[in-house]
């Protein structure tokens, strides 16, 4: 059987940096893409709890990686913000990015661009 990716899952594409994010506010959408990763990352269990939390994974058949983004309803922008920040320093490390106090731009940047599409998103 092949493995799809769940369906409906909001998600945008971080242009510049070739990158797809997903949101999601729905435990039932965290366990399938949970199953479609085949990554059994207990952490995404343990967080279950929290405001929200911020995967950075790469598909084990594949080898395409996923950045999902958790928020707990009902939502609050400071938990957008916390996880944006996750999110951002995650697709830097992955698309090589060196975060810096001398080079602030980048990553102030990116973290606005995606808390706006974040909320975008959340709102759609
Ligand atoms: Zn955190």
């Amino acid at each position: 059987m092949k493995l799809r990716f769940p369906k409906g899952v909001k998600n945008f594409e971080v242009p510049i940096y070739d990158q797809r994010v997903y949101v999601t506010t729905k435990q039932s959408e965290v366990d399938a893409i949970d199953r479609y990763m085949h990554c059994g990352n207990i952490e995404w269990h343990l967080r279950r709890h929290s405001a929200g939390y911020c995967v950075h994974e790469v598909q084990e058949q594949t080898g395409i990686p996923l950045f999902l983004v958790v928020l707990r309803r009902p939502i609050k922008p400071h938990a957008i913000v916390h996880e944006c920040g996750h999110l951002a320093l995650m697709i830097a490390e992955r698309v090589g990015i060196k975060v810096s106090y001398d080079d602030q731009e980048p990553f102030c940047y990116l973290l606005d661009w995606l808390f706006a599409k974040v909320t975008a998103e959340l709102k759609r």
